[in-house]
């Protein structure tokens, strides 16, 4: 069976010596060595200033919004990963979704304006697939109207913009660590700080609020990333180039032979990739799924990414309505793509691609 990705697991030998010392070490949580180590490979790898690593990155979303003290509305994209907008909807905050750009699947930034009232607090944009967004004019934006800027980067892993990282765009930067994340933890996450008054709240907002033994400021919760995880993610980062490395010559196979009979969405061109995903975007919901099917029927399981529209959620008051989403929603499919997918199953797949769209063109 061949899923949409797999998990990178690194050097079973390699993690046992982490575990070791963890064992020696006794301390298997709370802000240990492990994580510490993390945080310091990680801010100097990725360059950035502060970071600050969690449980996963829904939480890591949560606590931004926290450190930032949103109220009232805050305009996101309906086209993600349920989380981002859930995570609003826990938060009391209420999504109020800014449609995407047809091209980029990115949140369409010349529509953001028209939906900013008193009561909005945020911007809520995702690098979708790790694709950039607009981010020139969302700082623009966002500084005209004094808003909040997160950006949930959770795709955006090593991702850089103009040369450098993309996540010191925005008031706060997240990302997760999902075992399905092109970097992982098993379960993880992490803040990118770019204000530095926030992090010392952030530390405390994670750790239930606690600022030391005697004084608990902050209303806090439980956020904190473990020393295995920690540790897992030690190794994964090891191997960090070989990953990326792998994935860049699916990516490209992939590419050069579907080129020409699908489209894919349009890239940033101030930004790098970093092949996490390979959307397809078919031409209607029926091709979609006529691929979708010729694929399972071969054991291959591509993944409806992102689907539903998250306008289209039923907890989501006042209803709303994205149709770009919406259409993108129904006929977007992504591909296997993770290190380790054999040339021979990424030919294989290639062929059904472009032997189901034919058939289906000409019907
Ligand atoms: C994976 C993901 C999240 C949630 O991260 P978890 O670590 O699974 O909690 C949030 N936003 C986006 C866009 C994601 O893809």
């Amino acid at each position: 069976m061949i899923n949409i990705t797999s998990p990178y697991l690194p050097n079973k030998e390699k993690y046992k010596e982490y575990v070791d010392e963890i064992y020696k070490n006794g301390w298997i949580t709370n802000n240990g060595p492990m994580v510490q180590k993390l945080e310091r490979r990680l801010a100097v790898y990725l360059g950035v200033k502060n970071i600050v690593l969690v449980a996963n990155g829904t939480i890591a979303l949560e606590i931004a919004y926290r450190a930032l003290s949103l109220k009232g509305d805050v305009i996101t994209t309906p086209f993600s990963f349920v989380a981002t907008t859930s995570s609003l909807v826990t938060n009391n905050l209420n999504p109020i979704f800014c449609d995407i750009h047809e091209e980029t699947l990115n949140i369409d930034e010349t529509k953001l304006e028209g939906l900013i009232t008193p009561n909005t607090s945020a911007i809520v944009p995702v690098h979708i697939f790790g694709n950039s967004c607009n981010i020139e004019e969302i700082k623009k934006i966002s500084k005209k109207h004094s808003l909040k800027v997160i950006y949930d980067a959770a795709h955006a892993f090593g991702v850089t913009y103009k040369g450098k990282s993309i996540l010191n765009h925005g008031d706060i930067s997240t990302l997760s660590f999902h075992a399905t994340k092109l970097f992982q933890t098993i379960e993880g996450g992490a803040l990118v700080i770019n204000d530095d008054s926030l992090v010392k709240k952030t530390r405390e907002l994670i750790n239930f609020g606690i600022e030391s033994q005697e004084s608990i400021p902050s209303l806090g919760t439980n956020a904190k990333m473990n020393e295995f995880e920690a540790a897992m993610g030690l190794c994964v980062l090891d191997d960090i180039d070989f990953i990326f490395k792998q994935r860049k010559t699916i990516y490209k196979n992939y590419i050069n032979k579907l080129n020409g009979s699908v489209e894919f969405p349009v890239q940033n061109k101030q930004a790098t990739l970093n092949y996490s995903y390979f959307p397809l975007l078919l031409e209607n919901k029926e091709q979609m799924q006529a691929l979708q099917q010729a694929l399972n029927s071969e054991d291959i399981f591509p993944r409806r990414y992102f689907c539903p529209s998250l306008d289209t959620l039923n907890y989501i008051e006042p209803k709303q309505y994205s149709p770009i989403s919406r259409s993108i929603s129904a006929r977007i499919l992504c591909l296997p793509i993770y290190p380790g997918l054999s040339l021979d199953m990424q030919n294989k797949i290639i062929e059904i691609v472009i032997n189901t769209i034919n058939i289906n063109t000409k019907e």
